[in-house]
């Protein structure tokens, strides 16, 4: 499996992911797209860059969420939201609040993620929310871009074990790859920038399938 032959959508979330670990933010990004599959809304993780106000908020979900143009796209119960990472607590209240009634995810999050409120609250269980988990796959290049940033970029060695531990709970094969990537000098001497999302991927993918 190559990064060009992922669907469409997906591309576009780890294209928009790379660009966060570019900024120093989270590496996790959100599409929404219509009936027809086309892409018509879409946001990246923001928590890491102080031009905008409050950053801690600016998850992807929640953006790409209030990104859609409603006016144009009026048919909100009809498209699905895709995400990197399993929905946290605010971005799952506002995709429900927003109108989306199918969310398709690649990386289960039992330490941040609130997909069970789904069924826990009776609000949001009327709401008949559909949820769609993808395969290991791409919950390996998701996972193994998030450690990417965090060994980028998290000081907190404790910290820095804690999450990686989290991450490895489902997609341990994506994050061994992305330290022995690391480990292996992908990064020496050169920005994250200096690479596109599709080399990146593509490297993960090369050490999962090794
Ligand atoms: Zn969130």
């Amino acid at each position: 499996m190559l990064y060009n032959e992922l669907p469409t959508q997906w591309q576009r979330i780890f294209e928009l992911e790379w660009e966060s670990l570019c900024m120093g933010s989270k590496a996790i990004a959100a599409v929404i797209t219509d009936e027809n599959g086309g892409i018509i809304s879409e946001a990246r993780n923001m928590t890491g860059e102080s031009h905008i106000p409050n950053p801690k908020t600016a998850h992807a979900e929640t953006e790409a969420v209030r990104n859609l143009d409603i006016d144009c796209y009026p048919n909100k119960w009809n498209y699905t939201l895709y995400s990197g990472l399993e929905p946290c607590v605010m971005c799952m209240g506002t995709l429900v609040m927003g109108g989306i009634r199918k969310v398709e995810i690649a990386a289960r999050d039992d330490f941040g993620g609130a997909i069970d409120l789904l069924t826990a609250n009776d609000f949001l269980k009327n709401k008949n929310v559909q949820v769609v988990w993808h395969g290991e796959l791409l919950g390996d290049i998701q996972r193994g871009l998030q450690t990417m940033r965090e060994l980028l970029f998290n000081t907190d060695r404790d910290k820095l074990g804690r999450m990686l531990k989290d991450f490895s709970v489902y997609n341990k094969r994506g994050v061994d790859a992305a330290i022995k990537l690391v480990d292996d000098g992908f990064f020496d001497g050169k920005q994250p920038a200096y690479y596109t999302a599709e080399e990146a991927v593509n490297e993960i993918l090369n050490i999962i399938s090794d």
